[in-house]
């Protein structure tokens, strides 16, 4: 028996290693508990310095607080003026708030097929997609992975159309030293719990344009002309448009900020843990590929390691997860389903399954693995050892 057999028989373990676990400390809680000391819970100055703080990580822009990161997508659609008969480009892999954002305005989505290196729209397609009709293109940053902005972009301005970056999973992405978010129109992040960052619920976008990022603030906050904070008059204000209540709450912003401060630390636990894993699965028995980008303008922000499985493993795959979840073991898939084939958008638009044929093969052969700071490389040997020895049990 050689060695690699000897260990694939190890008995199975204990030590329970969840795939997303917020990474909350004595700093994060002190931060919102001292906002609960005053009497200042929304339209504060936590907003304002989570939006610095996030300005100041992303090297540039102008960052908006939001509820969400389907509420920046939502702002962002709206603030382009997307209606009944445009049509957006969206990727066929993501999550579904990326077409809802589309759908939502009454305007059509468009799905591209995504790469199977890493999970990302593949820009040699948009061309084919674009009809008098198309006001913008929507991509998401696959599990971390930036997209070759220029190239995308260049198709975006030659054809006088919008782009909107959903970096939900991408906080640390960069492509050609410039943070993802920043290339578009606009960038939309989330701060929900197995993210990156947490603030519970909650979301941030930013823009290269600062009009844009002012008028979407607004926007966000009723189209109310003023503040409380800047009324000279106690209670009285107008109404300059129409608009909805998309904020952050002081509470969600002091852990956003204390969220932040130990992004460095957050990114650099992720690379290690990506690094490590990577190296014990490639060629393994069973493993297709692992998404990563080797193009050296791609700074990955390591969400995930997501590998696709091969031959009966990959037939078989929801197989190897129960084996994994068995072994405490967690993992999740991104996503479940390509989001032309999850029922609603099925059963409205009914694309042709070649239209995302490798967002199927994600969907459906492939394993997001966690790589998240609450881990360490001794976990990591633990994931690897046991998919390799669930693998092999198929
Ligand atoms: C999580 C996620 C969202 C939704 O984020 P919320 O903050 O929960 O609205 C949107 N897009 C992608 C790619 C995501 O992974």
């Amino acid at each position: 028996m050689t060695q690699a057999q000897a260990k694939i028989e190890e008995p199975t373990q204990n030590r329970e290693i969840p795939f997303g676990r917020p990474w909350v400390e004595d700093a994060d809680r002190a931060a919102v508990m001292d906002v609960l000391q005053g009497h200042i819970l929304t339209h504060g100055p936590m907003c304002k310095q989570f939006e610095a703080d996030f300005a100041e990580f992303t090297k540039g822009g102008t960052a908006v607080t939001m509820s969400s990161c389907m509420a920046a997508l939502h702002m962002s659609t709206l603030h382009l003026g997307i209606k009944e008969g445009d049509e957006v480009i969206v990727p066929a892999q993501t999550h579904v708030a990326t077409v809802h954002a589309v759908e939502i305005l009454g305007a059509t989505p468009v799905f591209a097929d995504c790469e199977l290196e890493t999970g990302n729209i593949d820009i040699d397609l948009l061309e084919s997609k674009i009809t008098p009709k198309t006001k913008a293109i929507i991509l998401v940053h696959f599990a971390g992975i930036p997209v070759e902005m220029d190239r995308l972009c260049a198709i975006a301005d030659k054809h006088n159309i919008a782009v909107i970056e959903d970096c939900a999973l991408a906080v640390g992405g960069f492509y050609k030293g410039k943070h993802v978010g920043l290339w578009g129109d606009m960038g939309c992040f989330s701060f929900y719990p197995v993210k990156h960052i947490t603030t519970g619920e909650g979301g941030m976008l930013i823009s290269k344009d600062e009009d844009t990022a002012q008028k979407i603030a607004h926007f966000r906050a009723f189209s109310v002309d003023r503040t409380h904070n800047v009324r000279k008059i106690a209670g009285v204000y107008d109404v300059t448009g129409v608009g909805l209540n998309y904020r952050m709450s002081e509470m969600q912003a002091a852990l956003g900020c204390a969220q932040v401060a130990k992004l460095d630390r957050i990114l650099s636990r992720r690379k290690e843990n990506f690094a490590a894993l990577k190296n014990m699965l490639q060629g393994a028995e069973g493993v297709r590929a692992i998404l990563d980008s080797d193009n050296p303008d791609v700074t990955n922000s390591h969400y995930c390691l997501t590998v696709i499985l091969d031959g009966k493993a990959g037939e078989h795959r929801n197989e190897v997860v129960k084996g994994l979840m068995s072994d405490k073991v967690g993992c999740s898939i991104y996503y479940p389903q390509p989001v032309a084939r999850m029922k609603y958008y099925k059963d409205k638009y009914d694309t042709a399954p070649e239209e995302y044929k490798n967002a199927a093969v994600i969907s459906d052969a492939s394993i997001a693995l966690p790589v998240g700071p609450h881990l360490d490389t001794t976990d990591m040997d633990i994931i690897a050892q046991t998919l390799k020895q669930k693998i092999a049990s198929i």
